[in-house]
């Protein structure tokens, strides 16, 4: 019988972070393919656990994918690992899913920590649409660029971003998205976890003013003109339904900035910028 690849994801911090399951499974399998033999080797000793591991990087996943599928078709079960975290998010994984759902090979997931869904769900910001952008480009030309493509999107943005980029990220965010609500969620599920909240002027601000920003990070960006989390509407659509209904464009944005929580003068930066977008 052929056997399966497992998709199995690890904890992005706290060991305590893995499921069951992926317990059971990294038991039972007859292989982990993983990124790091040491790191992942580091891990299931945590868990006593004593299996083969086989290496796979992004340079060489392709070829690793067709050697883990020939396997899985010979009857041995797989699961693959990323350093952390669910494997395919901004990790290899997607080669090997692909290759086995052509070989028509079993793929199943083991689900568990992913960084985007645990900072998203902390956040406080909208999450009833989200879009997992990954690593902006280190280059600045090309996150510009990109962060240009997101400009319209209403959606709540997830991005990783190192830690040694983040503030000439919050910069070009400021440059280019003008005044978004932001949160920068640092050291997921570690012991020093913490979640920055403001402008990203306010937190390039912030990040520049210490010594060092250290760790891992996620990056969320409230989406343009989006509802909030209370299906109000965005304060420019609500400033322009009033003004439809006949009152005068001042009285319309102090009635909009005080139904979104706003002071009359963040309401007009907030329109200003996007006017300016
Ligand atoms: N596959 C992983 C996942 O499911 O989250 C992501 C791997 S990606 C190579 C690594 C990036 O994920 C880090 O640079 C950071 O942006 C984010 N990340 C991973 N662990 C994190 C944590 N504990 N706290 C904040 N961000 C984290």
């Amino acid at each position: 019988m052929a056997g399966v690849i497992y998709l199995v994801a690890t904890p992005i911090g706290n060991l305590e972070d893995i499921t069951l399951r992926a317990l059971r499974t990294l038991r039972e399998v007859d292989l982990v393919a993983c990124e790091d033999t040491r790191r992942t080797g580091r891990l299931l000793r945590h868990f006593e656990i004593d299996k083969p591991l086989l290496g796979y990087r992004d340079h060489n996943e392709a070829a690793r994918a067709a050697e883990l599928i020939r396997r899985a078709q010979g009857g041995e079960s797989i699961a693959v690992v990323c350093d952390a975290g669910t494997p395919g998010i901004s990790d290899p994984g997607f080669r090997v899913a692909r290759t086995a759902v052509e070989a028509g090979v079993r793929v199943a997931p083991i689900p568990g920590a992913s960084a985007a869904l645990a900072a998203l769900t902390a956040s406080g910001l909208p999450t009833d649409r989200f879009r997992f952008e990954g690593f902006l480009p280190s280059r600045k030309a090309k996150r510009r660029a990109a962060l240009e493509a997101l400009r319209a999107e209403t959606a709540t943005v997830v991005l990783y971003e190192a830690p040694h980029r983040i503030v000439d990220a919050l910069r070009d965010i400021a440059a280019v998205l003008g005044e978004r609500t932001l949160v920068l969620a640092r050291e997921l599920t570690k012991l020093h976890e913490e979640y920055l909240r403001g402008t990203a002027e306010e937190l390039a601000a912030e990040c520049a003013g210490r010594p060092a920003v250290k760790g891992e990070i996620v990056l969320l960006i409230g989406g343009a003109e989006a509802a909030d989390a209370d299906g109000r509407a965005p304060l420019g659509a609500r400033v322009d339904e009033l003004i439809g209904e006949g009152v005068d464009r001042m009285d319309a944005i102090k009635r909009a900035a005080r139904e979104h929580g706003l002071s009359k003068r963040d309401a007009y930066r907030i329109l200003e910028s996007r006017r300016g977008g």
